[in-house]
């Protein structure tokens, strides 16, 4: 049934305009999304973006060799190629570096970071690693994802986050990369770190599987490149800036004020 043919009762038009405004809302952020896949578009073909929703870097093995893909599980399972899937980082990725003994990777404190985290935020993808798919009767010990390369506008960076609250570094470019920059992962686990960004802009992330097959002996994966646009919402980033430049005012103002007593 249609609203037409009746009068709307106060509550029946505001809950309408709600719904209406989620609509827009919706389209809105869709808008975004499709602007920038369609950004995406020019430069590469047949990319799905990702911008939020459970989804793993994958490591298969499939006829002796290791299958590194992304494994999509929100809104339904889906499996693509590491190219053909962007994971989209948002405005809801930005924050600051915490300083402290993360100081080396994310910079002194308040140093713009873009993160996806290890717990679950609806407006990012929530990315995991997992190695489900293999049984791991069949290897030797831990599997290594290696970081190969990098190539973007910032720093990539993989960290988990203590007990006690102390960041544990994966991989960072912060420093170079070698071969400690990995993540070492149980076969036929699966997990979620904090993955973050120093920068906005296109990143390409160079990944490369390892570990000991009982049968088959040492497997070494072809490098699978992953892409991530980080990207910061224009209007947050302003926001952020007119907020940075109040407080600086205010403290001047403050500093100058406090002069001002001195002096009286
Ligand atoms: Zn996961």
């Amino acid at each position: 049934m249609g609203l037409e043919g009746r009068e709307l009762t106060g509550a029946e038009d505001f809950a309408n305009c709600l719904h209406l405004f989620e609509i827009h809302r919706t389209c809105f952020m869709k808008t975004t999304w499709m602007l920038a896949g369609l950004t995406l578009a020019l430069t590469t073909q047949a990319q799905t973006f990702i911008g939020s929703g459970h989804v793993d870097i994958g490591i298969g093995y499939e006829d002796k060799a290791f299958d590194l893909h992304v494994h999509q599980e929100d809104p339904f399972e889906q499996e693509f190629a590491p190219g053909e899937a962007v994971f989209a980082v948002g405005s809801a990725a930005a924050g600051v570096s915490p300083g402290g003994a993360f100081s080396s990777f994310l910079g002194p404190a308040g140093t713009p970071i873009w993160t996806l985290p290890a717990t679950a935020n609806e407006s990012l993808p929530y990315l995991g690693f997992g190695t489900e798919e293999l049984t791991a009767a069949d290897w030797a010990g831990n599997l290594s994802l290696s970081l190969k390369a990098v190539s973007g506008p910032g720093n990539f960076s993989v960290w988990s986050v203590n007990g006690f609250g102390a960041p544990e570094l994966r991989m960072s470019t912060a420093n170079g990369i070698s071969a400690d920059d990995r993540l070492l992962l149980v076969p036929g686990s699966h997990g979620h770190l904090n993955v973050g960004f120093s920068a906005p802009g296109d990143y390409l992330v160079t990944l490369e599987a390892s570990g000991t097959h009982l049968v088959d002996g040492l497997r070494i994966s072809d490098p699978a490149t992953y892409r991530f646009q980080v990207i910061p919402e224009p209007s947050t980033w302003a926001l952020a800036l007119t907020g940075a430049a109040v407080v600086a005012l205010t403290l001047r103002r403050q500093r100058n004020s406090g002069k001002q007593l001195g002096h009286d």
